[in-house]
């Protein structure tokens, strides 16, 4: 199924390599505390949370379970995470149905084999400017910015350029600040 973009109002992100550069920093004592660092960009939060103040819907689902994306979420007020997820057809089902909406009306961003499955399943994929080759394949449009510099906000300015909310969007934010 392929939907037209202005018809997307679900944005479906995966988290490593798309809202993130891909890389993976471990910190702390192994055996005591271990955790991860992974490092996010401002322009993707400011096109998120556009979006959001548009009435649309924002799904973050990851393969990996990281502290820092739980706090990033928070901190945009994406309210469906879904970590450490096995099957993330089944983990959007679940936040589509919160949400009210079809995966015809989902807009899935990737960026590797495991999101091929999930971007087939919704009615709008894009790939990241470096995603794997498979994706680009498969995807609808791919992005000239690169995943964890500025492809999400790129997806999203796409999306609402396609809707005619982008214009509204950015005259919004001249006289009131979003979270970026
Ligand atoms: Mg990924």
């Amino acid at each position: 199924m392929i939907t037209s973009p202005e018809n997307i109002i679900v944005l479906a992100l995966d988290v490593d390599g798309v809202l993130t550069d891909g890389t993976i920093t471990f910190w702390g004592l192994p055996h005591v505390f271990q955790n991860e660092s992974k490092t996010f960009h401002v322009h993707d939060g400011q096109g998120i949370s556009l979006w959001q103040k548009a009435g649309f819907h924002v799904v973050l689902i990851s393969g990996r379970n990281a502290d820092c994306v739980s706090i990033r979420a928070k901190e945009l007020n994406i309210p469906y995470v879904y970590q450490g997820s096995k099957d993330k057809i089944a983990d959007l089902a679940r936040a589509l149905k919160k949400i009210g909406a079809s995966p015809e009306q989902t807009c899935f961003v990737g960026d590797d084999l495991g999101d091929l499955a999930v971007m087939r399943h919704v009615g709008y994929s894009i790939a990241v400017g470096n995603a794997a080759m498979e994706v680009k394949e498969i995807a609808n449009v791919t992005t000239a910015a690169l995943g964890g510099h500025g492809a999400v906000r790129e997806a999203i300015e796409h999306l609402m350029q396609a809707s005619g909310t982008w214009a509204n969007a950015v005259d919004s934010s001249k006289t009131e600040p979003t979270q970026q």
